[in-house]
């Protein structure tokens, strides 16, 4: 089975931008043609084997598969949210090729039996990749760490306590230390549960204007400290998630400039929305760490464009009516990401923050990278390719998404630019054309 992506723009960060084919054989590419628009080339001329499918891609980008290093699927044990089978759609239809999923679920990802039930659930849902990542403490508990060894043999690519910290010094340096001998990276929540001290949101304005309980800045920005000089002092590599604040930026900035290895990830919805969305947007704006103040979103902008940021993730959060749909302080905390971040992102290069080679990076070669995982175009690599619209132009619509939840406040935004086909391993799992046909 041959098949023939034609004449989209084609990038694969720092290595190639340029017009040209892919050539697609069964799983691997095997081909990138480039074309020379000056000579009006025939690509058809080039190739002699026969092509059995011709996806036209004039005017579109073509990409390594997006990645989503930080997704929560809820299953096992919160369905009702999300499967590993809907999260799975859900991300080809955001154009992820694979996600990462978090091992906050019931029971936790602490052992194989669950690590390995994700992956055969992920197996049958003919969707995005799905990989595991393995608790760093048992039961997410901060007391006794896993067994990583044995994780990591079963399938995770990744450890972490991702829902709460690891409050406990003493047991994030075993982390890293455990986890430096095996490859594994380790991925942060950074949160200093003290210094919340009941808080529901940003401290600040807004906050005492609604008189919800604020969470300062320094209860990210103490933990993302903290976690520098163990990674520092250990030598291990530590990837921090979710950043929010302008002084953990701060914090990475000088941590990167002393070549330590250090990473971070954000997400849109830190770069895109402040507090204020609170008064608006409600429980549907309520997520931890909270959104931030107009100074913090400026200043993950500004670690985007300067590489201190290397990573957009969602932080995908699906929650069903019933846990939003309460007052702010009992609500729970996250909103869904998958189908909305490449549109979300792509703002960033409307507005001039950083260029398209750089958002595609941040959300494909880049996680890949940390995660120690394939990706590229390269001939020979497994086909995992998005397809990206850059021009189109609609508004976003929760009812049209494969989540099973809602919790989104970018429903009814109009946004430009969207994923439009998604392959996996040479396999056509979101096609927008066909989707529009159907609906
Ligand atoms: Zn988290």
């Amino acid at each position: 089975m041959l098949i023939r992506i034609q004449g989209g723009r084609v990038i694969d960060p720092g290595r190639i931008d340029l017009i040209a084919d892919i050539i697609v054989e069964d799983d691997k590419i095997v081909d990138v043609i480039a074309l020379d628009p000056a000579k009006d080339d025939k690509p058809e001329s080039q190739v002699t084997d026969p092509v059995s499918q011709t996806i036209d891609a004039t005017g579109k980008i073509v990409c390594p598969g997006l990645i989503d290093m930080h997704v929560h699927l809820r299953e096992p044990g919160h369905e009702h949210k999300e499967t590993i089978e809907s999260g799975a759609r859900a991300a080809a239809w955001g154009g992820f090729t694979a996600v990462c999923a978090m091992p906050n679920t019931e029971p936790v990802n602490d052992n194989c039996q669950v690590t390995e039930l994700i992956l055969r659930k992920a197996a049958r849902a003919n969707a995005a990749r799905v990989y595991p990542v393995g608790a760093i403490s048992l039961g997410l508990e901060g007391r006794q760490l896993c067994n990583f060894e044995h994780l990591k043999t079963c399938g995770v690519v990744a450890v972490s306590d991702d829902g709460n910290p690891v409050m406990d010094d003493a047991l994030m340096h075993k982390a890293l230390a455990a986890a430096k001998t095996l490859q594994l990276p380790v991925i942060s929540h950074c949160e200093d549960l003290n210094l919340v001290a009941g808080g529901v949101m940003n401290a600040g304005s807004v906050a005492a204007e609604l008189q919800l309980a604020g969470i300062s800045n320094t209860s990210e920005s103490a933990m993302v400290a903290r976690d520098i000089a163990v990674s520092e002092a250990t030598g291990a590599p530590v990837h921090i998630a979710h950043v929010s604040t302008a002084e953990s930026v701060a914090a990475l900035r000088a941590a990167k400039s002393k070549n330590l290895a250090v990473t971070a990830e954000t997400a849109p919805h830190y770069f895109l929305l402040t507090d204020a969305a609170v008064k608006n947007r409600g429980t549907h704006a309520k997520m931890n760490p909270p959104l931030r103040s107009e100074k913090d979103r400026a200043a993950i902008r500004q670690g985007l464009a300067d590489g201190t940021i290397d990573v957009i993730a969602t932080d995908h959060a699906p929650h069903s009516e019933r846990e939003k749909a309460v007052a702010f302080d009992q609500a729970a905390n996250g909103i869904i990401g998958l189908e909305s971040a490449v549109s979300l992102s792509l703002t960033l290069v409307h507005e001039g923050v950083i260029s398209l080679s750089e958002l595609i990076a941040k959300m494909s070669t880049q996680p890949a990278r940390i995660l120690g995982i394939e990706c590229g175009l390269k001939p020979g690599a497994s086909a995992d390719i998005t397809i990206i619209d850059p021009n189109v132009v609609y508004d976003v619509d929760v009812n049209h998404f494969k989540s099973l939840s809602r919790n989104c406040p970018f429903d009814g935004w109009r946004l430009k630019g969207r994923p439009c086909l998604t392959m996996v391993s040479g396999k056509i799992v979101f096609n927008a054309a066909e989707e529009c046909k159907d609906s």
